[in-house]
């Protein structure tokens, strides 16, 4: 569907806003303005329950996790950054991996199957998009991804 993305992003952090510990804040930095993204809304929404999820998971200390969206030529540009745990440097990139844990005996008491950014991945490369991650151990780590714009001067489709 045809969808404004800053829209539905808003509902999205809404849900988890509702039910956030008080060591938590979201800090929400989005433009007014419009940006059209085709998506599957409900694959989108299982997207960004993850990472947003993840950022909460992995940051058993609180913290703020900041939720950004800007625009990059004809791309959507998302970041969610949380100052959590963070990702050892050489395993940044298996994250994406079916089924990969960081750290498996931290990861293990916090529950998860590690399917989570797989299949994140999968529907963002469906979306014609890409995702990646940078991260500092013990300083935090931003989950980023990108997805094609809507042509503002085409109509319907
Ligand atoms: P699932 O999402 O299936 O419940 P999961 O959260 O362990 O399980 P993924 O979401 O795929 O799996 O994440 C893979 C691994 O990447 C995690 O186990 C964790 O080690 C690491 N990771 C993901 N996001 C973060 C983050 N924000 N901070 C630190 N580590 C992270
Ligand atoms: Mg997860």
């Amino acid at each position: 569907q045809r969808t404004d993305f800053i829209n539905f992003f808003h509902e999205v952090i809404d849900r988890f806003e509702m039910n956030l510990s008080e060591d938590m804040k979201l800090q929400r930095d989005l433009p007014n303005e419009k940006y059209d993204v085709w998506v599957d809304k409900d694959k989108m929404v299982q997207v960004l329950d993850n990472i947003i999820s993840n950022a909460i998971k992995y940051s058993p200390e609180g913290g703020t996790i900041r939720l950004q969206v800007s625009k990059q030529n004809r791309q959507l540009l998302v970041a969610v950054s949380d100052q959590g745990t963070g990702i050892p440097y050489d395993k940044v990139d298996r994250i994406f991996d079916r089924f990969y844990r960081a750290d498996q005996a931290r990861s293990r008491k916090l529950g998860g199957t590690g399917l989570g950014l797989a299949i994140a991945r999968e529907i963002i490369e469906a979306h014609h998009g890409s995702i990646w991650a940078k991260s500092k151990e013990g300083k935090g780590t931003t989950i980023l991804f990108t997805l094609p714009l809507v042509n503002k001067k085409r109509r319907g489709k």
